[in-house]
């Protein structure tokens, strides 16, 4: 493989670090700091080769620049890996390294948990670094992000309810949410207790789904057959993946909207759905809650600010439904668009240099 090839023009920078005594090896990708400081989180994985490691950190930093800018914030997209098994290969002096490569970075790259990484991770990495969020509440983190993104998801759900000619209600409506771990508990909470609205849910965990139902009194389904649930809403918020061929002839909802990173299998999906007459809510503009609210404790967190700006996730779901119908692309196309449009917009802004360098990202010097 050429590395160059693989970054072609699209990516700032790509940086590998090696520590041979703590065994760290870890990639971290910037994609692009046009808005900001470059944030994502570190996925601690058993990649099986430094081949596929490289392309998910590359795949995952770009993701992260779109979401990012559509969410509104002055932050540019990154991610990094950390090659090896979390569980065997996780310690002190590793995540210390970790954290040391991270602070010659001067700020360009800004770390956050993802999987195979947890808060008290980013509590050791802080250690060495400022440029980590996602900290103990105790050290001015910003705590669980769940419930926020389950925020947002709701707030997103109201508007997809417009845009099908509904009212700005959930009263009565039938929602079917998949997964009720850490968002979807959220998100059944506001929708039974905020929206009125009537809940079926599912989960692997019959557990979950007990403590869903003893806390809401909600219908449960089948884990293989809740997208067929007949409902206005489907709300994915277990894995990726759910949206693909053989689901799609079997959806009975008007929306599909929910947490889950990378819903449609393949981008083709989001035109399948669009065909079939469902309005799709873009992943990665409906979950951005979550980012937000980890993004605020740059400036030092306040809960009620976070959640305030979360509040903007059902005006951008608004604007980018009505670049879909304006443009006739398919929402997740007026996603991308809505994002790109408005990194040239701001990051030709951002070429003027000042004194002293203005703009909170640069002001922000760290804890
Ligand atoms: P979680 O692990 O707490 O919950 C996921 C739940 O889905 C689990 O309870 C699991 O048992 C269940 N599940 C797995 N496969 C299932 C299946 N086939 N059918 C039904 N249930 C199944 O994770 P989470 O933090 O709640 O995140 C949910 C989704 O939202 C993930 O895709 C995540 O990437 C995404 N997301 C989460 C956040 C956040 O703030 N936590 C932010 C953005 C996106």
């Amino acid at each position: 493989m050429s590395v160059f090839d693989e970054l072609e023009a699209e990516y700032e920078e790509v940086v590998f670090f090696h520590d041979p005594p703590t065994g760290l090896k870890a990639i971290v990708a910037i994609h692009s700091t046009a808005l900001g400081p470059a944030l994502g989180g570190t996925r601690f994985w058993p990649f099986e080769s430094e081949e596929e490691a490289l392309r998910d950190v590359l795949r995952l930093s770009r993701g992260m620049t779109y979401k990012a800018a559509a969410a509104g914030l002055d932050l540019g997209g990154g991610k990094a890996v950390i090659i090896g098994d979390p569980k065997r290969d996780k310690s002190e002096e590793l995540l210390r390294a970790y954290g040391r490569f991270i602070e010659t970075l001067g700020g360009r790259y800004i770390t956050a948990e993802d999987i195979g990484t947890a808060r008290d991770d980013m509590d050791v990495i802080r250690r060495e670094t400022h440029y980590v969020t996602g900290v103990a509440p105790e050290l001015g983190g910003s705590g669980d992000p769940s419930p926020v993104t389950a925020y947002g998801v709701y707030l997103g759900m109201l508007a997809c309810m417009e845009e099908v000619g509904q009212e700005h209600s959930l009263q009565g409506r039938r929602v079917a949410v998949q997964g009720v771990g850490k968002v979807g508990y959220h998100l059944v909470k506001h929708l039974v207790e905020d929206g009125g609205a009537n809940v079926v849910v599912s989960d692997i965990d019959v557990d979950l789904v007990a403590r869903a139902v003893r806390d809401f009194g909600v219908d449960t389904a089948d884990p293989d057959k809740i997208h067929a649930a007949e409902c206005d809403i489907f709300a994915p918020c277990a894995m990726g993946g759910i949206i693909r061929d053989d689901t799609i002839p079997e959806l009975k909802c008007s929306i599909v909207a929910g947490s889950a990173n990378n819903q449609l299998g393949r981008p083709e999906h989001g035109e399948a759905l669009a065909g079939a007459g469902i309005l799709y809510a873009p992943d990665y503009v409906i979950n951005a809650g979550g980012l937000i609210n980890v993004a605020d404790e740059l400036q030092g967190y306040n809960a009620e600010r976070a959640r305030a700006r979360v509040e903007s996730i059902y005006r951008t779901l608004r604007e980018i439904f009505n670049i879909a119908r304006d443009r006739h692309v398919t929402t997740s196309a007026a996603a991308d668009a809505f994002a790109t449009e408005r990194i040239g917009r701001i990051g030709r802004v951002r070429l003027y240099w000042t004194p002293g360098g203005r703009g909170w990202a640069k002001n922000w010097g760290g804890r």
